[in-house]
C-alpha cells in the first residue's frame, strides 16, 4: 500500500495502489484516491500512472469495456481523429509556450502580419464569448477566417515564407508521435488531423520536424493554391474554422493529400473512413470532442491533453474525456492505451 498526495486535486486525497489491471490493459498501475472535497464529503477518484505520466480516468470500467470492444472489432474498424496544436505538438518548449501552426506564420510582410493580428484581437474575444449563440458565432468565425485568408493572398504570401516560418518556429511534436503514426500505419489505421489552421503549414511542420510522411495520415484543413512562382493565389474547398472542423468537413475541405503525394495512400476515397466506426479521438480542448460529429461511431475513446490550468480544469476534463493526460506528457501513453502495441489487435 502506498500513499500519494495529489497536487492537482481537491485538498485532501490519499492514494492507494489497487490490484493490477488485467494483463491486456497496458497501464502499469492503477490508483484509487480517497478524497474529501470542500464540503468534507468523501469522493473516490481513479488515477492511472503509466510511463511516468499522470493520467485521470473518470470511469475505468467504461474505458476498459471500450478498449475490449475496439480490440475485438480490430484495426479495419478503427480510425484516429486528432487535433493538431497542443495535441500532437508540445504545449511547452524550453519553458516557453510552443507556437501554434497559425501563430508561427510570418508572412514576410510586417504590414499584413499586423493586419492579421488586428483581426485576431477583434475576433478572438468573440470566439471565446459564451454569450454568443453558436450559429451566430460560426458566421463570425467564417468571416474571420475568410478575411485572414484574403490578407494572406493580398499580402503576397509565398510557399518560401511558409518554409522559413516553420524553420524558425518554436514548434515540436510530443515524443512518441512518430512511433504512434508508425504503429497505426503498420495496422492500416487512418489518422485524420482536423485543423482550422492551414494544411500547407501542418504538412511543412510534418516534413521539417518528423522528416518523413505517413501514407495513413491525412490533413483535413484549409488548403492553399500556389502558382508556378510559389505565390499564394487562392484557397481550395470550403473554409474550415474552429466550429466546423469535424467529419462533415471531409466532404467540404480541399483535397486531403495534394502536397504529400501519397499516391499509394491507404484509401483512395477518404470518405470511406466513415465506414470505420471505432474512433480514438485526441484533443486538448473540450470542444475538440466535436471532431467526431458527422461520424456515426459505435465506440469512441476520447483522450484529452490537459496542458495548463490543471487544477481548475481537471474536473471538467475528467468528465468530458475517457482519459486525460496531464503535464504535457509524451504520446507513448496513448500508443500504449490503444493497445496497438500491447494487444496488437491480434493477440
Ligand atoms: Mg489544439
Amino acid at each position: 500500500m502506498s500513499y500519494w498526495l495529489h497536487k492537482s486535486l481537491p485538498p485532501i486525497c490519499w492514494t492507494a495502489i489497487s490490484n493490477p489491471l488485467p494483463r491486456f490493459i497496458p497501464f502499469h498501475f492503477r490508483f484509487r484516491s480517497y478524497c474529501k472535497n470542500r464540503n468534507n464529503q468523501g469522493e473516490i477518484m481513479e488515477h492511472v500512472v503509466f510511463d511516468g505520466a499522470e493520467v485521470m480516468v473518470g470511469d475505468p470500467q467504461l474505458l476498459q469495456s471500450k478498449i475490449t470492444s475496439i480490440r475485438l472489432e480490430g484495426p479495419s474498424k478503427l480510425q484516429v481523429i486528432t487535433d493538431f496544436d497542443a495535441t500532437l505538438t508540445k504545449y511547452w518548449i524550453d519553458g516557453q509556450r510552443g507556437h501554434s501552426s497559425h501563430g508561427l506564420l510570418q508572412q514576410g510582410n510586417p504590414e499584413y502580419d499586423l493586419k492579421r493580428q488586428k483581426l485576431y484581437d477583434y475576433y478572438h474575444p468573440l470566439e471565446i464569448d459564451p454569450s454568443i449563440p453558436l450559429d451566430e458565432k460560426a458566421k463570425l468565425m467564417e468571416e474571420w477566417w475568410e478575411k485572414t485568408h484574403a490578407l494572406l493572398i493580398e499580402g503576397g504570401l509565398t510557399y518560401g515564407a511558409i518554409k522559413s516560418s516553420v524553420a524558425k518556429s518554436r514548434i515540436a511534436f510530443r515524443e512518441g508521435v512518430t512511433e504512434l503514426f508508425e504503429l497505426l500505419e503498420r495496422s492500416n489505421v487512418p489518422v485524420l488531423i482536423f485543423s482550422a489552421g492551414l494544411a500547407d503549414i501542418i504538412e511543412e511542420v510534418l516534413r521539417q520536424k518528423l522528416h518523413r510522411t505517413f501514407k495513413n495520415v491525412k490533413i483535413v484543413s484549409n488548403r492553399m493554391v500556389f502558382d508556378q512562382n510559389g505565390d499564394l493565389v487562392s484557397f481550395k474547398g470550403k473554409t474550415i474554422h474552429v466550429l466546423n472542423k469535424n467529419e462533415h468537413a471531409i466532404d467540404m475541405a480541399g483535397p486531403v493529400h495534394d502536397q504529400l503525394g501519397d499516391a499509394n495512400g491507404l484509401t483512395a476515397d477518404v470518405s470511406s473512413v466513415k465506414l470505420r466506426t471505432n474512433v480514438l479521438l485526441l484533443g486538448d480542448h473540450i470542444g475538440d470532442l466535436g471532431m467526431s460529429d458527422g461520424l456515426n461511431y459505435n465506440t469512441r475513446i476520447s483522450v484529452g491533453f490537459l496542458n495548463d490550468n490543471i487544477e481548475s480544469s481537471s474536473d471538467s476534463y475528467r468528465s468530458a474525456f475517457d482519459v486525460v493526460y496531464m503535464n504535457d506528457t509524451s504520446m507513448n501513453s496513448t500508443s500504449s492505451l490503444f493497445a496497438v502495441r500491447a494487444a496488437n489487435f491480434a493477440s
